[in-house]
């Protein structure tokens, strides 16, 4: 058997400049894989991921732009390219969930979140595979709420649905460029987005985990991350979206 081999390889990050997509982008460093930071605004935050990477011994660059729209996934592969010559890798972990009851969504709350959690897994992915010639590995990060929905996250919860569907429909279609393309799909995970939910509703995130996971806990950013180099290393796997911090649903 031989695993995913990690020597060389170029990988692009979407939203690594915090929570989930950066433990992502410094897992990968650690593998050795040479990874393009990303990040809509924050300036700051993905100068912060690629210090870290360049501390554990990594090798990183960043790229400000908004991957909800096709111009901001080019100029992101397009710096991979240019950067480091090839493409190996894409993390669509991108997402933005807005809280409103269902009857109360906007026009732009709506046309926002389609955009950011899933025109962005088709731009990003679409732009990519145009350079994975010898083949390659797109992870997509759904969420459990694409399985068991929300209340007040209607949209999101649909569109990490559609992200889940999108992950079988990519690999069944990319599978003879030997192009796998697998999912995860994380219960609530210990970033500011995770977080801000509780907020909202005067929870208390660690009784809330006591209460409803069966670990008891969040899970980490860097457990995802683990799972997410696990993923990639295995060949067999493509098309399945695996849960990480399962709640006490079944
Ligand atoms: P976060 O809000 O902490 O970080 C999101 C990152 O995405 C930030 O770096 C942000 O700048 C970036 N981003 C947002 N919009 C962007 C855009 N248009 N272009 C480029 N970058 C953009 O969120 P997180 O918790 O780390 O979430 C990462 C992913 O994991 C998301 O897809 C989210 O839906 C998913 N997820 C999160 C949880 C959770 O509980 N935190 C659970 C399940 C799934």
């Amino acid at each position: 058997m031989t695993l995913y081999d990690f020597k060389n390889r170029v990988a692009v990050v979407t939203g690594s400049g915090r929570g989930i997509g950066r433990a992502i982008a410094i897992r990968l460093a650690r593998e050795g894989v040479r990874v393009v930071v990303n990040a809509k605004k924050g300036l700051d935050e993905v100068l912060e991921t690629v210090n870290i990477i360049k501390e554990v011994g990594g090798e990183a660059t960043y790229v400000l732009a908004d991957v909800s729209k096709r111009e901001g996934c080019r100029s992101l592969i397009g710096k991979a390219i240019e950067s480091y010559g090839r493409l190996d890798i894409l993390v669509n972990n991108a997402g933005v969930g807005f809280y409103s009851a269902f009857e109360n969504v906007s026009d732009d709350l709506l046309d926002k979140q389609v955009a950011v959690n899933f025109k962005s897994v088709v731009y990003c992915s679409q732009e990519a595979i145009q350079y994975m010639k010898d083949g390659g590995v797109i992870v997509n990060i759904a969420s459990l709420a694409g399985i068991k929905p929300l209340p007040g996250l209607s949209i999101y919860n649909a569109m990490k649905a559609a992200v889940i569907q999108l992950t079988r429909s990519m690999a069944v279609e990319l599978a003879a460029r030997s192009i796998r393309v697998v999912g995860v799909a994380p219960g609530f995970v210990r970033t500011k987005m995770g977080l801000s939910y509780f907020k909202l509703l005067g929870l208390d995130p660690g009784e809330w985990a006591r209460k409803h996971t069966l670990t008891g806990s969040l899970v980490e950013p860097e457990e995802v991350a683990e799972l997410v180099v696990a993923l990639i290393k295995i060949p067999s796997m493509t098309g399945e979206t695996v849960v990480i911090g399962s709640d006490r649903w079944g």
